[in-house]
């Protein structure tokens, strides 16, 4: 894999993120192709420069039937992410961080929860997923001996911020906060926000009210 990468020009080395995002959004929606001129539209690298920087890949891409969306991915992912597994924590094993420790985002091999964390007695010692639940007691230890870098929040609410407020000092540059409460966070530190009752509201919204043009909204 090194010696492989070793040939891309840095030029295109840089690139690769952009490809690499805007083929995860295809493959996501489920597209199985996409032609040089549709990447070019989106990431606003011109074709030639793609077609050029693909080759250095191999011939992935085929006349008239363009690049297997798929198969670019995988390759991305592997010369993107080497040697860089990001190591993330859960907090809140409720019903939500249930269902996403179980998931672990097995298809993605550049991340992964590797430990959790619950104020609720009876579930600090067990697994979920294989993941393993401990008190929030140990919180900063443990994230520093991991060096857990995200976070994901499925705390309640009410609890979100004073979680979060106990991030500081670790190594966690991110959180992906699925609670409806705005977090506060210090300049480092990102937070994305997943509301999935608001998700699902906007989009009956939108079913109810713009049901004939919502496909493209
Ligand atoms: P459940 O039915 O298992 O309680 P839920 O998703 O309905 O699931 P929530 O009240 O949303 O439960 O809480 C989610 C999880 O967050 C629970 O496991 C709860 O014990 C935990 N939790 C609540 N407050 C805190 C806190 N301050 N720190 C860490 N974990 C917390």
């Amino acid at each position: 894999m090194k010696d492989e990468s070793a040939k891309i020009p840095q030029a295109t080395a840089k690139r690769l993120p952009l490809y690499y995002r805007y083929l995860r959004n295809l493959y996501t929606l489920g597209k199985q192709r996409v032609s040089s001129a549709e990447l070019s539209e989106a990431v606003k690298v011109d074709s030639a420069t793609i077609r050029r920087d693909f080759s250095y890949f191999g011939a992935l891409g085929k006349k008239g039937y363009g690049y297997n969306v798929k198969y670019l991915l995988s390759f991305f992912s592997k010369t993107l992410n080497q040697d860089e597994m990001t190591n993330v924590a859960l907090i809140g094993v409720g019903n939500l961080g249930t269902a996403l420790l179980n998931y672990n985002f097995s298809k993605n091999n550049s991340a992964r929860i590797v430990m959790a964390f619950d104020n609720d007695e009876s579930k600090v010692g067990k697994r979920v997923g294989n993941v393993p639940i401990y008190s929030m007691n140990d919180l900063k230890e443990r994230l520093r001996q991991e060096d857990v870098t995200v976070v994901i929040l499925t705390v309640p609410a009410i609890a979100a911020q004073t979680v979060t407020d106990e991030l500081a000092d670790t190594n966690v540059k991110g959180i992906l906060n699925f609670t409806p409460a705005r977090l506060n966070v210090p300049p480092n530190v990102r937070v994305h926000h997943i509301d999935l009752a608001v998700e699902l509201q906007a989009l009956i919204y939108f079913l109810q009210h713009y049901s004939n043009d919502a496909e493209n909204s």
